[in-house]
């Protein structure tokens, strides 16, 4: 039976903490949160952080008892859980503190009713009985040892220090003082312009708006955090029954509005204003954009600021503002159910809420020494990629529907031999019957999962050239690549019949740019494709690619810069004879033949394919085992077949390392020591920083300034190339970015114009005498390709 571990501290204590239940070591001492076990001790050290003593907290559980098996599940066999959650309320109702830390999602629940510790952590709530503040934080042990949906990465200790400070601030009194937002929900013209009267000398306005089925129904704006109005665009109280706006009311309300967003001294703020700007363009036509009118938007004002973390409003605010979590109020929002004023109040609480961040994040960036990096930079992404969105490619229709009924005949016929070799009928998405299959029936070695790298590493290391298993492990993964491609050929365009992608500019870590394909709220059904991670080697990249067609009277044109990171590493490592080498010879080529001890004349495009793949990875300081399994699994991807062992990665690498030594000891060891130097920040040679909040993963480490300065290179390039007095956006438009490489639709005939522009800009040397890692110049040469499909493309440069 676990001893009883009841609440610690001071009578008087204006701070209570309350966890889950007691750990092993709690249990042992008696004491909640003991500060030597791991919990305690990160708990005990964040308050110290916060200037705040443990010792001055009242400390307890909702369980006073340690749950047998450290499962809660198993709470009742130690003890009456409601007897323990009225204790739990005598507790808090006798000390009656000023607020309480909830760490974690069981405090959470029973403290206030509510369920969702990550959408609640850092709002200020109040307890479900009496009136006591609350401040929800990420339980500890969810940071040390992330677990199921509330499992957090190592990084979130400094969110949860930003959350104990909210409590010890909350702490000092009792009062809720919430933001008091004045949200004006517009009825007249006459009600919208004397609002816009005045607030007339504010120049930069917050601009939200919301949709119903990927229609834009209202329009939020705010001058300041704390007043707003809200345009209804359709008469939504009629839809209710409610106060109607007429007809004529309602033109003259667009009227005003429209006249009002198209000033040219007009400039918005936004929150992933991509969304709002396509919306306002396209269904609506409420604005006449002007490149330059995106004064700052929070989300790439977050990615610059925080990369590491969510750049979503709702996090957003919970760290920058006092507002309490309220997206369910928009999320769940139902026309047939809840009043229509629910949604235009929550599009008026986007708008402030996001104009509070903006000056947070204002005055961060500046503390960071990154606004010029952002307001000069990066904020002008807006327009870049709206313009490529907004343009699209062509696809040949007929050419798709033929690939998809060819790949759907090449599936079937892959699954008659698979099915013949194994004797019966699989579903090849069932991970329940592929493991059946692999570990009962094959009697491979059992794993936790049937997921792809599952697959690849037993492929590697368990089965021999030639035999059943590899043949069956192949087939499955290769059907699996077949379906993947299928959806690609199989997946609608855009309402025009164009291809379109939508871009994350915020993606990554480092800088780069994700996408996805368009769905609800941006379109109403699912269409699209994501660019960024079309297959670019081997023969199903050739087949996919084959769809985008450049149309009758353009040219589809490629750029991009050759072998960027690997160049870049070797500069970062010092080592100038490696510099140099990229312009002489193959060096995929060189390093294939370096590992597999093989002459460079008889490298084989394969046996390429290996060398670039593990020469990055050295780079990277990858170990043997991820890049085997990075290796094997993209070239199944591509549709090249290759096969490398643990054993054999392990000792390529190390070949590698042996022929080009100053990757490890200057490389590798500098960085590493100025990112501790400058705590845990790098710096690119644009200025982008990175701080690293979570554990030290050396392999993050070294792949982050190689990595963030491809795509800002290409960005810098671009801006620079459309100043150009004889560019012509009429004649080049830019369609996709990839991370190292733009493409473009040029009118035909007018290429020639334009390849000398972008080769100047796109090897114009990068200047690392601001980086992390000072070093002299690089310029990195650039391929560029012409063609009327993404499939063939000459190079002309
Ligand atoms: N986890 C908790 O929730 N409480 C403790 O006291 C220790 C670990």
């Amino acid at each position: 039976m676990p001893n009883f571990v009841g609440g610690h501290g001071p009578a008087n204590a204006k701070l209570m903490i309350v966890g889950e239940s007691p750990g092993e070591l709690e249990d042992h001492h008696g004491i909640p949160f003991w500060p030597n076990a791991p919990s305690g001790e990160m708990l005990t050290i964040l308050l110290k952080e916060n200037g705040f003593n443990r010792n001055d907290a009242y400390i307890t559980n909702v369980f006073k008892y340690r749950p047998p098996g450290n499962n809660l599940k198993n709470i009742h066999l130690v003890c009456d859980p409601e007897a323990q959650i009225e204790l739990l309320w005598q507790e808090v109702l006798k000390l009656q503190p000023n607020c309480i830390l909830a760490l974690g999602a069981t405090a959470l629940k029973f403290l206030t009713g509510k369920n969702g510790i990550n959408k609640y952590r850092g709002s200020i709530l109040q307890t479900s009985r009496d009136n006591i503040k609350v401040v929800p934080g990420i339980h500890p042990g969810n940071i040390i040892n992330p677990r199921g949906r509330d499992g957090a990465g190592q990084e979130w200790k400094f969110i949860l220090k930003l959350d104990i400070k909210r409590a010890i601030s909350e702490s000092k009194n009792h009062a809720f003082n919430l933001p008091n937002r004045n949200i004006i929900i517009i009825h007249t013209a006459k009600q919208l312009y004397n609002f816009l009267q005045q607030f007339k000398n504010i120049t930069n306005w917050s601009l939200d708006i919301e949709t119903n089925q990927s229609i834009p129904c209202c329009v939020g704006l705010a001058p300041n955090p704390w007043n707003c109005v809200v345009v209804p665009l359709f008469d939504l109280q009629d839809y209710q029954k409610n106060l109607g706006i007429p007809m004529h009311e309602l033109a003259a309300i667009w009227v005003e509005l429209s006249t009002f967003l198209s000033k040219p001294e007009i400039k918005f703020i936004g929150q992933n204003f991509k969304f709002d700007h396509e919306k306002l363009i396209a269904p609506a036509r409420l604005i006449k954009w002007e490149r330059g009118k995106l004064h700052a938007d929070t989300s790439l004002m977050a990615g610059v600021y925080l990369p590491e973390f969510p750049k979503r409003l709702e996090f957003l605010t919970s760290i920058f503002t006092r507002e309490p979590y309220y997206k369910d109020e928009g999320k769940e929002f139902d026309p047939r159910k809840d009043k229509i004023e629910q949604k235009l109040i929550y599009c008026g609480k986007d708008a402030t809420t996001t104009y509070e961040v903006y000056e947070a994040l204002k005055r961060e960036l500046h503390i960071q020494g990154t606004s010029n990096f952002y307001f000069n930079f990066v904020n002008h992404f807006h327009d870049l990629y709206m313009e490529m969105e907004a343009e699209g490619v062509e696809i040949n229709h007929a050419l798709r529907a033929e690939l998809a009924e060819a790949y759907d005949k090449q599936i079937s016929e892959e699954y008659k031999e698979l099915t013949s070799k194994i004797g019966h009928e699989i579903n090849i998405n069932s991970p329940k019957q592929i493991a059946k299959l692999i570990f009962e029936e094959l009697g491979l070695p059992t794993r936790e999962n049937t997921q792809e790298d599952t697959l690849v590493a037993l492929l590697g290391n368990h089965t021999t050239e030639g035999s059943r298993e590899r043949y069956i492990l192949n087939s499955i993964m290769k059907l699996r690549q077949l379906g993947a491609n299928a959806r690609y050929l199989k997946a609608e365009p855009d309402y025009d019949g164009r291809g379109r992608t939508s871009n994350r500019i915020t993606g990554t870590e480092t800088g780069r740019a994700s996408d996805s394909i368009l769905k609800p709220p941006v379109r109403p059904t699912k269409v699209g494709y994501t660019f960024k991670t079309l297959p670019a080697h081997g023969p199903y990249s050739k087949v996919i690619r084959s769809i985008f067609i450049s149309g009758t009277e353009d040219y589809l044109l490629s750029v991009d810069m050759r072998q960027a990171e690997a160049r870049i590493t070797s500069l970062l490592a010092n080592d100038l004879e490696a510099v140099e080498e990229f312009d002489k010879i193959d060096v995929y080529k060189k390093a294939a033949s370096l590992c597999m001890n093989i002459a460079i004349e008889d490298i084989n495009e394969d046996q390429r394919y290996v060398g670039k793949k593990l020469r990055l990875a050295f780079g990277y300081g990858i170990a043997k085992h991820r890049a085997m399994l990075d290796i094997n699994s993209e070239s199944k991807k591509a549709g090249i077949d290759i096969n490398i062992s643990e054993k054999d990665t392990g000792t390529y690498l190390e070949r590698l390392h042996a022929g080009y030594p100053k990757t490890r000891t200057v490389y590798h060891k500098e960085v590493m020591t100025i990112c501790m130097r400058d705590k845990r920040t790098l710096t690119s040679p644009f200025g982008r920083k990175r701080t690293f909040y979570g554990s030290l993963k050396a392999e993050e480490v070294y792949a982050n300034i190689p990595q963030s300065i491809p795509p800002d290179h290409i960005r810098q390039a671009y801006f620079r190339m459309e100043k150009d007095p004889i560019w012509d956006p009429t004649e080049i438009r830019v369609i996709m970015e990839k991370h190292d490489a733009l493409n473009y639709l040029v009118r035909r005939g007018k290429e020639h114009k334009y390849i000398p522009i972008i080769a100047r800009e796109f090897e114009a040397p990068i200047d690392f005498s601001k980086c992390s890692l000072p070093r002299g110049m690089l310029k990195i040469p650039c391929e560029i390709k012409i063609g009327t499909d993404y499939k063939e493309m000459a190079v002309v440069k």
